[in-house]
């Protein structure tokens, strides 16, 4: 099974595709992820990776793909796969479709002003990616729950590159809604993070019950 997670940045995507992950024992796929991963490498692939990243801008469709599939595997598809971040165009999404078929779609709905004041708090590991923000918080500041590396502004996490990605996000991934429309599920993405784990977990059963 693949569910689509999708949103604007700061709608919560990760965190709640995080939560459900390690609630209910779906498979969390986070694009934006796999390339900071590879970035972490220092290869030469993610040095390119890091220059479009850093920008606000999109990296080629083709690299993506051959990312995706080798973590699309059978037994990750067994379970569910929460997929985030990706489609974010039409053309990704018929790659997708071309590939695998998705079973259901999740819009965190939730308004630009709220997104980019969170997005303005969040905070990640250099170390293992982990997010901190406002639902979020390290026991001490600046320092990872998790492994204690230390915790920095993501670098597209500016301002304009907020702004930039928030307008891509409308312009090009909110058409997506209206091509899965049958299978999208909306959901409020400004309550807490519990609500709208369950409210998600809710519409994902609501998709089981009528594949
Ligand atoms: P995210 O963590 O989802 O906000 O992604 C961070 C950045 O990774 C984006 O601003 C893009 O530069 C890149 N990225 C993530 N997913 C994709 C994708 N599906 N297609 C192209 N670029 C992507």
């Amino acid at each position: 099974m693949i569910i689509l997670i999708m949103g604007p940045q700061g709608s919560g995507k990760g965190s709640v595709a995080e939560r459900l992950a390690h609630d209910a024992g779906y498979v969390h796929i986070s694009t934006g992820d796999l390339l900071r991963a590879e970035i972490r490498t220092g290869s030469a692939l993610g040095k390119s990776i890091e220059k479009v990243i850093d920008k606000g801008g999109l990296v080629s469709d083709g690299l993506i793909m051959r990312l995706l599939k080798k973590h699309l595997s059978a037994t990750a598809l067994k379970k569910g796969v929460l997929l985030d971040g990706f489609p974010r165009d039409k053309e990704q999404a018929r790659a997708l479709d071309k590939e695998f078929s998705v079973d259901c779609v999740i819009a965190l709905i939730i308004p630009d002003s709220i997104a980019v004041a969170r997005i303005s708090n969040r905070v990640q590991c250099t170390k293992c990616g982990e997010i901190y923000g406002t639902n979020i918080k390290p026991k001490r500041s600046g320092v990872c729950d998790k492994c204690g590396g230390r915790l920095t502004q993501r670098e597209d996490d500016t301002p304009a590159a907020v702004r930039k990605r928030l307008a891509t996000y409308h312009k090009e991934t909110e058409l997506l809604l209206a091509m899965y429309k049958k299978i999208v599920h909306r959901i409020d993405a400004t309550a807490d993070l519990q609500t709208v784990v369950d409210d998600v977990e809710r519409a994902i059963k609501r998709c089981r019950t009528s594949a």
